[in-house]
C-alpha cells in the first residue's frame, strides 16, 4: 500500500453521504502531495494530515427569525475554523439550501491550501447556513443576516476569524451581518471582508476572484507557451460575481466570453456576452437569466432540463478557453469530452472544485492546461486580506494599487505552482503542483508551532 493510501484508509470512517464532497476534496489532495510525504517522512511522523483533515472546531448553531408574515423560521448555522497555523482564520460564508457540515468542511479545507497559496497570512475556515436568500425580501434578509450574526459573533475577530462572502453572500448580506456585529459588540473593526466600500471594503474585492482568473489563465497559457486570450472564444459557467467579473476581464482583454449560466438555464450569444445587461439582471435585479434573449433576440437559452444526460450546455459551446465559476462537480466528464472535442486549449476553476475527478483526470491526460480552483481563483481571499490591511492601518488603497498587487499575486501563485509541479516530477501537472506548495507551507508551519 502506497504512503497515499494509507493515509486515505485513516479517514474511510467519514466517507457518508453527507461527507461525499469533503472526502473527494481530501482524497485528490493526499494522491497529488504523494510525492511529498515519500520523499520526506517528516509529514507522516508528525501526523500532518490527520491533525490538518480534522478541523480545529466546527460551531453549529440555530438561527431563528420571523419572516415577513410574522411567522418563526429556524434554520442551522455553521462556523468550521479549519486551521490557523498561518494566520487568522478566513474564509467566506454560505447561504444555500445544500449547505450541510460536509460541504462547509470541504470547502474550508480546500480554503487552508488556497490561502497559503496567496503567500499572505491568513488561516482556513469556511461557514454558512441552509438559509435560501432566493424569494426573501431585502428585510427578511436582514432579519436572518441579525440573527446569525447575533450567534457568529461570539466566535469571530480581526485577530481571530475573518469570514467574508460566498454563494448567496454579497455585499447586501456582508453589510447587514457587519451592522450586528457593530450593534453587539460596540465595536467598529475589520471583523468581515466584502463589505461596501463607503464602510471599510477594498475597492476591487467584487471584482477580485473574477478578474483574478483570468489573469491566472493569462500566466499559465504563457509558461505554457500557448496563444494568449485575446481574440479568442471563451465559454464561462455561472452568472454570479465570479462569473460576471470573469466575463468583465475576458471582455477588456479582448476575449470573446460567448456564454453564462444561472440554476435555471444558459444564455449563449455568439457576438460575447452584454456585460451591463447581464449585471442588470443578475446583480440589480436578481432576476432569472431568460430575461437576456428578451433584449437580445438573436442570442439562445437552453432551459435546465433540456441538457443533456450527465451534461451541460456551456461546455458543449465550441471554445479555447473555459471558465467554470457556478459551484461544486458543475463540469462532468462528458462535458470535459465535449471540450476536448471542440478543440479546447485550457480550463481554469473559478468556483470551488467545479470539476469532477473524473474531468479533471480527462482534460489532464488529453493535455488541457488546467488551473485548479485553490490557486486560480485565490484573488478573492487575496483582495479579502488587503481589506484587512486597509481596515488595520485605517486606510485607503486606489483601485490601480488594488489591481497591480492582485495581478501580481496571481502571476506569483502561477509561477510558483508551475515551479513546484516540476519540482516533484509532475511538471505540467497545476493541481499537484497547487496541492503541493500549499501544504507544504501549511505542514511547515503546524510542525515549526509544535502540537
Ligand atoms: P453567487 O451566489 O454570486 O453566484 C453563483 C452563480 O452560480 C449563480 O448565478 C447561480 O445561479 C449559479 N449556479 C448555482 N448553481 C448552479 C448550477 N447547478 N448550474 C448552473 N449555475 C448554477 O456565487 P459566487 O459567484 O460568489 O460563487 C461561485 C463559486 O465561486 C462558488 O463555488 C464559490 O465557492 C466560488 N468562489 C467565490 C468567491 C467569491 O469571491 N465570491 C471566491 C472564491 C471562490 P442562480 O443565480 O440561479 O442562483
Amino acid at each position: 500500500m502506497t504512503i497515499a493510501e494509507q493515509e486515505i484508509k485513516k479517514f474511510e470512517n467519514s466517507n457518508c453521504a453527507e461527507n461525499a464532497v469533503f472526502y473527494q476534496a481530501m482524497e485528490e489532495v493526499i494522491y497529488s502531495i504523494a510525492p511529498l510525504l515519500e520523499s520526506d517522512k517528516k509529514y507522516t511522523e508528525h501526523a500532518i494530515l490527520e491533525r490538518l483533515i480534522v478541523p480545529d472546531r466546527v460551531i453549529k448553531f440555530k438561527v431563528t427569525w420571523l419572516d415577513d408574515s410574522n411567522k418563526i423560521q429556524v434554520n442551522t448555522g455553521y462556523r468550521v475554523q479549519y486551521n490557523n497555523a498561518l494566520g487568522p482564520y478566513k474564509g467566506g460564508l454560505r447561504f444555500h439550501p445544500t449547505v450541510n457540515e460536509g460541504v462547509l468542511k470541504f470547502l474550508g479545507f480546500e480554503q487552508i491550501l488556497k490561502n497559503s497559496l496567496t503567500g499572505l497570512p491568513i488561516g482556513g475556515a469556511k461557514g454558512g447556513s441552509d438559509f435560501d436568500p432566493k424569494g426573501k425580501s431585502d428585510f427578511e434578509v436582514m432579519k436572518f443576516c441579525t440573527a446569525f450574526m447575533t450567534e457568529l459573533h461570539k466566535y469571530i475577530g480581526p485577530r481571530m476569524d475573518v469570514p467574508a462572502g460566498d454563494i448567496g453572500v454579497g455585499s447586501r448580506e456582508i453589510g447587514y451581518l457587519f451592522g450586528t456585529y457593530k450593534k453587539v459588540t460596540s465595536k467598529y473593526e475589520g471583523v468581515l471582508t466584502g463589505k461596501p466600500f463607503f464602510f471599510g471594503g477594498s475597492l476591487m474585492r467584487p471584482e477580485a476572484t473574477g478578474y483574478g482568473v483570468v489573469y491566472f489563465t493569462q500566466s499559465m497559457l504563457e509558461i505554457e507557451g500557448k496563444e494568449s486570450l485575446e481574440g479568442k472564444v471563451c465559454a464561462v459557467s455561472g452568472a454570479g460575481n465570479v462569473a460576471i467579473h470573469a466575463i468583465e476581464k475576458l471582455l477588456q482583454i479582448g476575449a470573446l466570453p460567448v456564454t453564462c449560466s444561472d440554476s435555471k438555464g444558459t444564455i449563449y450569444d455568439s457576438r460575447g456576452i452584454d456585460i451591463e445587461l447581464l449585471k442588470d439582471i443578475k446583480l440589480n435585479r436578481r432576476a432569472s437569466l431568460r430575461e437576456y434573449i428578451e433584449v437580445h433576440t438573436e442570442a439562445s437559452y437552453t432551459p435546465v432540463e433540456e441538457y443533456p444526460e450527465g451534461g451541460h450546455a456551456v461546455w458543449e459551446r465550441e471554445c479555447y478557453a473555459a471558465f467554470p465559476c457556478a459551484t461544486q462537480n458543475e463540469l462532468t466528464e462528458t462535458d470535459a469530452q465535449n471540450l476536448i472535442n471542440n478543440g479546447c486549449v485550457s480550463v481554469t476553476e473559478g468556483a470551488n472544485m467545479p470539476s469532477t475527478p473524473q474531468a479533471t483526470e480527462l482534460l489532464q491526460k488529453n493535455g488541457v492546461c488546467f488551473g485548479p480552483a485553490k490557486a486560480a481563483n485565490a484573488g478573492g481571499v487575496a483582495v479579502s486580506e488587503f481589506e484587512m490591511s486597509q481596515n488595520a492601518s485605517m486606510s485607503r488603497w486606489a483601485f490601480e494599487k488594488v489591481d497591480v498587487k492582485l495581478q501580481d499575486t496571481m502571476q506569483k501563485i502561477c509561477k510558483r505552482v508551475a515551479l513546484t509541479a516540476k519540482d516533484y516530477g509532475v511538471e505540467g501537472n497545476y493541481v499537484d503542483g497547487a496541492n503541493i506548495a500549499g501544504f507544504k507551507k501549511v505542514a511547515d508551519a503546524m510542525i515549526a508551532e509544535g502540537l
